[in-house]
């Protein structure tokens, strides 16, 4: 009965679920475009939905408004290699994300960026993760 209930609920409540979701993939940066390192304002499709590109957390990351308008429908990759900002810790990051070890990004974001922010909120998510 109460299983029922809540996959009704869930079905129900899709934009509930997708604003979860949103918030839990800047959580994972904090908050910081995984390109430059500025605030995130935004999720950017790394392959576009234009290209067939699926709104996955592998394929999704957090970018702020300039990149992601800049970026557009550009391969990810190949785009943050032209960028001044362009940090090889930053592309390996980017690289691991899209493979789903978000372990190993948020580390290498780390180390390209000494933000206690990241480290904090990191540390924060693995506790939750460890009482879960
Ligand atoms: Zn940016």
């Amino acid at each position: 009965m109460h299983i029922h209930d809540a996959v009704f609920l869930e079905d129900l409540c899709p934009k509930f679920r997708f604003r979860q979701w949103r918030k839990s993939i800047h959580r994972f940066t904090g908050k910081s475009c995984i390109y430059c390192g500025k605030p995130s304002e935004s999720i950017d499709h790394v392959l576009p939905r234009s290209q067939g590109g699926l709104s996955t957390t592998e394929n999704c990351v957090p970018a702020c408004l300039s990149c992601n308008g800049d970026k557009s429908d550009e391969n990810a990759l190949y785009w943050y290699r032209k960028q001044k900002f362009y940090d090889p810790r930053r592309a390996m990051a980017i690289r691991a994300w899209l493979e789903g070890d978000l372990r190993l990004a948020i580390r290498l974001l780390q180390w390209a960026n000494p933000n206690a922010k990241v480290k904090q909120n990191y540390e924060k998510d693995e506790s939750e993760y460890k009482a879960a």
